[in-house]
């Protein structure tokens, strides 16, 4: 079938009840990975706000939540492999199955940076949960343990995603096509 258009240059990848039917089955996983043990959700501003809030809502676990923001340094649209954390966790996460929730693995530097500060910090466990995963660009190798979706190396907006702060209201992910690769 045709991808539909939902709005000028912007071509649904992945519709939203199809993000919600996964997030439920991710939700499913932790739930039988964690066997009714507290979770430390944290979510990787801004992107992730809205993975995070249908994932909370799904989880049959004892949840709490924290927010981190970071930035990436890098010349135009090349990536340095600088990352900054902007906004710090509010509370300590020693001691607590933590999972990371991120909106979209690229590059991996981010998470590849996050996890590494984040387990010297000694949570019981730590884990990395993304909605997408675009494994084409990887450059550096993060282990993540629960993936929404695999997608080709495409812009995406929408469901959190931004481009310039616009399209995160977005319900479905879709490939912009004005910076379509
Ligand atoms: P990484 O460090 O893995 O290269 O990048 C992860 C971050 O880059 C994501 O959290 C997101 O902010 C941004 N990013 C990577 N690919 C995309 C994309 O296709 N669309 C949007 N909106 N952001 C992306």
């Amino acid at each position: 079938m045709a991808r539909a258009k939902t709005d000028r240059g912007v071509k649904v990848l992945l519709r939203g009840s199809q993000i919600r039917r996964r997030v439920r089955e991710l939700a499913r996983e932790m739930e039988r990975d964690y066997k009714g043990e507290a979770v430390h959700l944290i979510c990787i501003l801004k992107g992730a706000c809205v993975f995070l809030a249908d994932l909370l809502r799904e989880l049959k676990l004892p949840v709490s939540v924290d927010f981190i923001a970071v930035s990436s340094y890098g010349k135009g649209s090349l990536p340095s492999g600088e990352v900054r954390i902007t906004k710090d966790l509010d509370h300590s996460v020693e001691g607590l199955n933590v999972i990371i929730v991120e909106d979209i693995l690229d590059t991996g530097l981010t998470l590849n940076y996050l996890y590494r500060i984040l387990e010297s910090r000694k949570p019981r466990s730590l884990r990395i949960a993304t909605l997408l995963d675009k494994p084409a660009r990887r450059v550096k190798e993060v282990k993540v343990d629960y993936v929404g979706f695999q997608i080709p190396d495409k812009f995406v907006v929408g469901y959190g995603l931004d481009y310039g702060e616009r399209y995160r209201n977005l319900p479905d992910v879709c490939v912009l096509s004005s910076v379509e690769s």
